[in-house]
């Protein structure tokens, strides 16, 4: 199999530049390490109809370029259920009947990091899970055998950070995130994960459950997000951030993709023209601000 980058967007709307520029950030590190590029809609949950067209429009239109067929994780249910079946086989899953609620307010396991579940249905014994199962459905949560787990970061070194038991399956039936990604990058032989840096906490999480399924663990790069004139992650509400308001306010895309370049320190252009220039260890380490339309 060939070695890939990708993007993973979720199609919960239209994209904005901050994600505009992780994906530019993400196409640049793996062409200019001879990688594939493939693009994964991550659909499983918060799919708004009509968003992916649009954001397939827009990575084009800014020059993102993809190798092969958009992967669709609502396409891949019995590929995840055979992981879970895996690593229930193992004896690493358990049944939780935990509502948000409780685990929100359940006190926190002696020495537990903050925000870590409890652990409150990982020994219940056999006639509790049957009377469980039959007052509400069951997610199923990873049996971790670590409280925490390093990863390495092309631009943060070594990140320890927490893992919890987390959740695999939800309890509509849904698949988690943490444990999809791990099962398509994978799939789609993804050995470069370049992405916001707000995902740099669930990276040890992720790592470690693709130890656990026995897939190899990425290389990570987390890049830094654009930001507003607050310093809060930019977001739909801050004005013309995406390139259909843009237009509409003057800008064209090419106007914004020499922004996003320049940002990064890359000289205005096409992407393969920025490529002779990138060098992923002078990357700026800190978040961008969006200078308004
Ligand atoms: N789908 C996730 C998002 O849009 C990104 C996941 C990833 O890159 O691993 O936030």
């Amino acid at each position: 199999m060939t070695s890939a980058g990708r993007f993973a967007p979720s199609p919960s709307g239209e994209l904005h530049v901050g994600n505009l520029r992780t994906a530019m950030l993400a196409w640049l590190f793996a062409r200019s390490t001879g990688r594939d590029f493939l693009l994964r809609v991550e659909d499983l949950d918060r799919a708004r109809a009509g968003s992916e067209a649009g954001q397939l429009r827009d990575l084009a239109a800014i020059g993102v370029t993809w190798d092969g067929a958009v992967v669709r994780q609502a396409d891949r249910g019995a590929v995840y259920a055979q992981a879970i079946s895996q690593l229930t086989d193992a004896g690493l899953t358990y049944e939780c009947f935990c509502t948000r609620r409780e685990v929100q307010e359940a006190p926190s396991a002696p020495h537990a990091p903050q925000g870590a579940y409890p652990g409150t249905c990982r020994n219940l014994d056999p006639a509790e899970v049957e009377f469980k199962r039959s007052m509400r459905p069951a997610a199923v949560r990873l049996r971790s055998g670590v409280a925490e787990y390093t990863v390495n970061d092309v631009l943060h070194g070594g990140f320890t950070g927490v893992v919890d038991d987390f959740v695999l399956r939800r309890n509509d039936g849904v698949t988690a995130y943490n444990l999809a990604v791990v099962v398509d990058d994978a799939a789609q032989g993804i050995d470069q994960v370049v992405r916001g840096d707000d995902l740099l906490p669930s990276t040890p999480r992720q790592a470690y459950l693709a130890s656990l399924l026995n897939m190899p663990v990425p290389e990570y790069a987390h890049v830094p997000l654009v930001v507003n004139s607050d310093g809060v992650r930019l977001a739909k509400r801050d004005g013309a951030v995406t390139l259909g308001d843009l237009a509409l306010a003057g800008v064209s895309v090419a106007d914004v993709r020499d922004r996003l370049l320049r940002s990064l320190g890359l000289p205005a252009g096409t992407l393969e023209q920025a490529l002779g220039a990138f060098r992923s260890d002078s990357l700026p380490k800190e978040a961008w601000v969006w200078p308004g339309a």
